[in-house]
């Protein structure tokens, strides 16, 4: 694939070419949602009630649901825990024992493939995380949101890029796997700094990152500021065009892109105020990252013809068939790609 990049194709050449994103196994999550526990306080853009879809969940009522999830679950199909929704390492030590706890003679019997959970870069330290791992955690997901010191102080995070990169060290040093989390368009954001975020994100080198455009969500300290007009987020056309170019570095970058945008829960949906969102987002970013690659590969030149997975027919044309203009501008018209019974894409290039 990358070697593909590099040498263009010559005209009338024949160019194969895997899909760029990583192929890695994607394990079934049992998420467990603790909205804002362990949080040192609310921030800005933060509404998890309505992000998560749980309106309160006291930490005992967590640990029933997750409890009665496992009894049920099956070593044939054996879940990931996911601990989300809140800073899961601020919590008390005891808490985090008890639900780590709960997972392990699950894990014993096969039932539980492993357990994750998403937590603040400056509630990570090396100690904890060695600690929790040997209870049985296996991957931090981090919410870095951006290594924009400006856009992180304007948040009101409470800590600048230099905790982030520690915690990420802390989490290697740990032997836990690494997720991010980024969230372009924050105030002060921009498609500039975003770049920047994508570049230092890649250099660390995480398994996987998930991708939040910011939104507007009602109740927030976000909420305030746009009513004052202190804010404007990202338009859908704007964010689309900075996540595109982002997944397809990330794809290349061997780094799994598990999520674009919040879950369309109704509660959400009723929460965005303003700002890019759309039911389709991971669709069309994802679509328009695999032109970009299609693009890029032919390097000015014009396509004869593209035959593809049959597996790839679902997203490519983009929502309503929106790429198919940019995909008949590099020879691509709708009777020139063939969706087939292979794994791989070939691209051929035009003669003169
Ligand atoms: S963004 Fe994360 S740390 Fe901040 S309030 Fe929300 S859950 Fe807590």
């Amino acid at each position: 694939m990358q070697e593909g990049i590099q040498n263009k194709c010559p005209r009338g050449a024949s160019l194969k070419f895997a899909h760029p994103a990583p192929s890695k196994a994607r394990p079934r999550i049992l998420p467990v949602f603790l909205p804002l526990a362990g949080c040192p306080g609310r921030c800005l853009f933060c509404a998890q009630h309505a992000q998560t879809g749980v309106k309160t969940t006291s930490l005992e009522q967590a640990l029933a649901f997750l409890e009665q999830n496992l009894e049920a679950a099956r070593p044939d199909a054996p879940l990931e825990v996911g601990f989300y929704g809140g800073t899961f390492t601020g919590l008390p030590e005891a808490w985090m024992e008890r639900f780590l706890a709960a997972a392990r003679p699950h894990r014993e019997r096969g039932a539980v493939s492993g357990v994750r959970c998403s937590t603040r870069p400056d509630r990570a330290p090396a100690g904890l995380l060695r600690a929790l791992a040997a209870q049985g955690l296996d991957r931090v997901e981090l919410g870095v949101q951006t290594f924009s010191e400006h856009a992180l102080r304007l948040a009101q995070r409470g800590h600048g890029a230099e905790a982030s990169l520690a915690a990420c060290q802390a989490v290697r040093e740990a032997g836990l796997g690494l997720s991010l989390h980024l969230l372009p368009g924050l105030p002060g954001h921009t498609p500039e700094d975003f770049s920047r975020d994508v570049e230092q994100t890649v250099a660390l080198g995480p398994e996987a990152v998930r991708l939040h455009p910011c939104l507007v969500l009602a109740g927030t300290g976000l909420e305030q500021l746009w009513r004052a007009g202190g804010y404007e987020p990202w338009s859908l056309e704007r964010a689309i065009a900075a996540l595109a170019p982002a997944v397809l570095r990330f794809w290349r970058a061997g780094i799994a892109v598990t999520r674009i945008g919040l879950a369309h829960e109704p509660d959400l949906e009723a929460a965005v105020l303003a700002g890019p969102t759309h039911p389709a987002l991971g669709m069309r970013v994802r679509a328009l990252a695999l032109h970009r690659h299609v693009e890029e590969l032919l390097g000015g030149r014009r396509a004869d013809s593209l035959r593809a997975p049959a597996s790839a027919s679902g997203g490519f044309w983009g929502h309503a068939r929106e790429l198919a203009e940019p995909y008949a501008g590099l020879g691509l018209e709708r009777e020139r790609v063939y969706f087939e019974d292979r794994d791989d894409f070939q691209l051929d290039v035009q003669n003169d």
